[in-house]
């Protein structure tokens, strides 16, 4: 692509090098009339994937010189013959792959590597195609979004980066096909190690440590030797920022064990996978003095709650980055919280099936971060969607869809659920995220992401989302702060089993809280619904008082556990806000330690 044939020789990430430039200056063109740029994608996955089975479902048997098509009769060509679908459509093809066939199903070369979705969100896991062009495009867009970062915080050329990333366990499938997170095969690859060098920012651990696949032992190791570098550390990641705050928790039980290696230059007796354990001893050495400045650094740090950790340990670092947006909105309080002021930084925008866009501001607290599409990524098409009135349509839909329009006609303001044709065989498919257009960069929209489409909770007419719900527990938890407490993590559950059905909430909290501050939190949320069918069906009691449940400490530890153990990788685990996973459900009744139901609506 035009990134990787203008961007061969630069020197660094540091002070607005010609590199920088060069991707810079490369997205400014692409992202200027992106109506063209957008139709030449399209061309491009077209001509790539020429008479493929499932395109000749849709277009016959007539053999499309797509070459010599006029653009916009190309375009509208593929729009009005080729449906919409969502992942179950495609499931059938992909399912075939997996099974080793290799006739040209979706795309012309054959599918190797499939990745799984994280799953955490839609309750079960994903088959989608990968190839090198996905491999690229990640290396594309963190080459981009690290020029712009590092304008407004330059960062040591040959520094290092404290990654908490993981890899899961990769597989074959039934075909021989390699399947793994789309994280873990981008670990795995050239472009992961083109990314460090391009960057000129190094990653403090070594393969074994981030593709051992226990994450307690991978955490332990990342921090072990983030902290052997502390000063060269010049910023720390993550994927989703649950892995830092995952991370640095567990820092808060293990750091006396971790200065005792650093100092012996050792690594504990709980690290027991061979090469994992000779990677890091092949690095590390006695720092003695390091240990006991560690050492009064966390005992200092105990009596303020660890405030303000980071710049404490890492002093060298310039920022902190990650997805911190959507469903990791919850963990940027706690991320606050251990950064003190050090800047946080919301990461790009993305999914298995598709990179999305970039942050182009990163100096914009993560509330308010917006993403610019990358046109030469995937041919995007955006439905537009009306939020429904209390009196219209029934329980089961969300919102009202108008026909999709190309990335070239998006309004500001509008929402939209995106739609992607990929380089990777998927044909106008349905991601099921719900976005918001608010302005331009050059001509490509600038989206913020408003949340995952699918209705979380629904009783009867009531229709709350991801958003909704966050909002409702940001509101009912501010009045832990006020009792020196904090919520760690929280889920949902539509009870349907008892006539009314209602809403369950479940919170972990950290801290003593009285049981009759937890009441008024819970009729605060209660309270806080907005949604009028869910206030119509409050007050006419169809939705019963909604209920809080207060679970042990550790509880969405073991929900974490649960999902790796079904072969979820830490790097893309985002907490599922609503559930009916009845193992899931098990778990939380299990733990539940106190429960309350509202007083809201008398
Ligand atoms: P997965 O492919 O399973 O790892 O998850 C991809 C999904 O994660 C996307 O469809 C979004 O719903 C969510 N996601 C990814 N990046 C962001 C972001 N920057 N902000 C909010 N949500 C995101």
């Amino acid at each position: 692509m035009e990134a990787e044939a203008s961007n061969g020789n630069g020197n660094g990430n540091g002070n607005g090098c010609s590199n920088d430039h060069d991707i810079i200056r490369w997205f400014d063109t692409i992202s200027t009339n992106v109506a063209m740029v957008q139709r030449e994608t399209l061309r491009q996955i077209l001509e790539l994937n020429r008479g493929v089975e499932y395109l000749k479902k849709w277009f016959g048997d007539k053999d499309l010189d797509i070459r010599e098509m006029d653009a916009c009769e190309m375009e509208s060509l593929y729009t009005s013959l080729v449906p919409l679908v969502s992942h179950e459509d495609l499931e059938p093809f992909i399912q075939r792959i997996a099974d080793g066939d290799t006739s040209p199903i979706l795309t012309q070369h054959p599918i190797t590597t499939l990745s799984l979705s994280s799953g955490t969100t839609e309750g079960r896991q994903k088959f989608i195609p990968f190839t090198r062009h996905s491999s690229k495009t990640t290396l594309q867009i963190f080459r981009l979004a690290a020029a712009y970062r590092s304008r407004v915080y330059p960062t040591r050329s040959k520094g290092r980066i404290l990654e908490f990333i993981y890899s899961s366990k990769r597989f074959k499938t039934r075909g021989g096909l390699m399947a793994g997170t789309a994280t873990t095969h981008y670990f795995a690859s050239e472009e992961f190690r083109i990314k460090q060098e391009k960057t000129k920012l190094f990653t403090c651990s070594p393969h074994e440590v981030i593709s051992n696949g226990d994450y307690k032992q991978t955490t332990y190791c990342h921090l072990l030797l983030g902290l052997f570098f502390h000063k060269e550390v010049e910023c720390i990641t993550s994927t989703f920022a649950y892995s830092i705050v995952q991370a640095f928790s567990s820092f808060e039980e293990q750091w006396e064990d971790i200065c005792k290696d650093i100092k012996e230059g050792n690594v504990s007796s709980k690290i027991t996978w061979p090469k994992m354990r000779k990677a890091v001893l092949d690095i590390i050495e006695p720092k003695p003095i390091l240990a006991s400045r560690i050492e009064a650094i966390c005992e200092g740090l105990q009596g303020s709650d660890w405030f303000g950790l980071v710049p404490k340990l890492w002093p060298n670092a310039k920022y902190v980055y990650s997805i911190m947006t959507g469903s990791m909105q919850h963990y940027s309080k706690k991320l606050r919280h251990y950064c003190g002021s050090l800047p946080l930084v919301s990461a790009e925008y993305g999914s298995t099936e598709s990179w999305i866009g970039v942050n182009l501001d990163p100096s914009l607290e993560p509330e308010k971060v917006t993403f610019a599409v990358m046109p030469t990524f995937s041919y995007f098409e955006f439905i537009p969607l009306y939020r429904q009135d209390q009196y219209s349509g029934s329980g089961s839909v969300d919102f009202i869809e108008d026909d999709p329009v190309p990335l070239s006609q998006v309004k500001v303001g509008q929402e939209y659920e995106i739609v992607l044709t990929t380089f990777t065989g998927l044909y106008r498919y349905r991601l099921g995220d719900v976005v918001e257009v608010s302005g331009f960069h050059n001509e490509t929209p600038k989206l913020k992401f408003i949340c995952r489409r699918k209705l979380l909770l629904v009783v009867n007419i009531d229709k709350n989302t991801e958003k909704d719900l966050q909002l409702v527990v940001e509101k009912g938890s501010q009045l832990l702060s006020k009792h020196r407490a904090e919520l760690v993590d929280f889920t949902s559950h539509a009870e349907l089993t008892h006539q009314p059905g209602h809403y369950v909430i479940y919170w972990e909290i950290k801290g003593k809280v009285e049981e009759r501050v937890l009441c008024k939190c819970c009729r605060e949320m209660d309270a806080s619904f907005v949604d009028p069918g869910y206030v119509v069906s409050r007050r006419t009691n169809s939705i019963g008082p909604l209920e809080l449940c207060i679970v042990e400490r550790g509880t969405f530890k073991k929900i974490l556990d649960y999902f790796i153990g079904n072969g979820a990788a830490l790097s893309q685990f985002k907490t599922p806000r609503c559930t009916n996973d009845r193992t899931l459900l098990k778990i939380l009744d299990l733990y539940t330690v106190k429960r309350f139901r509202s007083t809201a609506y008398g």
